[in-house]
């Protein structure tokens, strides 16, 4: 695989995934984080998005439901380049019916190479990082010289 550089935007289109067990975690988050999550585009599977919605204020686009194809839709969603950050916080301690589609999201999001956070820690070091508000430039896959060696 060849890749090229791309370019991150310095406002980020963040993409909030959280499991039902850690859905009151994901809010508690979304609260301490209100003010800099204001200034970036929001996006969610169903539930999650409606409960940031309703319990933090914040505009959030949401997709589907999770178990019903929302983490697929984020998947397509980052393979087309319209996602530039995932916070997904699973839940390590219950099987999901929909863990092919958890396992699925969290592939695409390392082929595509955008920045995951899967648990509070992680998701409060990437955000307080200086280039949350900047352009950063990552690598990706080329695709045209992906389909021109086939
Ligand atoms: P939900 O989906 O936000 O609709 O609950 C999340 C998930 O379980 O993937």
């Amino acid at each position: 695989m060849e890749f090229i550089a791309k370019a991150l935007p310095a406002t980020k289109r963040v993409a909030l995934v959280a499991h039902d067990n850690r859905k009151n975690a994901m809010i508690q988050w979304c609260l301490r984080h209100h003010n800099l999550l204001k200034r970036h585009q929001l996006l969610a599977t169903g539930t999650t998005g409606g409960k940031i919605e309703d319990a933090t204020g914040l505009s959030v686009e949401k997709l589907l439901s999770g178990p019903l194809g929302g983490d697929q839709q984020l998947g397509a969603r980052i393979s087309e380049g319209q996602v530039d950050l995932l916070i997904f916080f699973w839940d390590p301690f219950e099987p999901m019916p929909h863990d092919p589609d958890v396992k699925a999201l969290l592939r695409i999001a390392a082929a595509w190479n955008i920045p995951v956070a899967c648990n509070q820690s992680s998701a409060d070091m990437v955000v307080q990082s200086p280039l949350m508000d900047q352009s950063f430039e990552h690598e990706v896959p080329d695709y045209h010289s992906y389909l021109a060696g086939r």
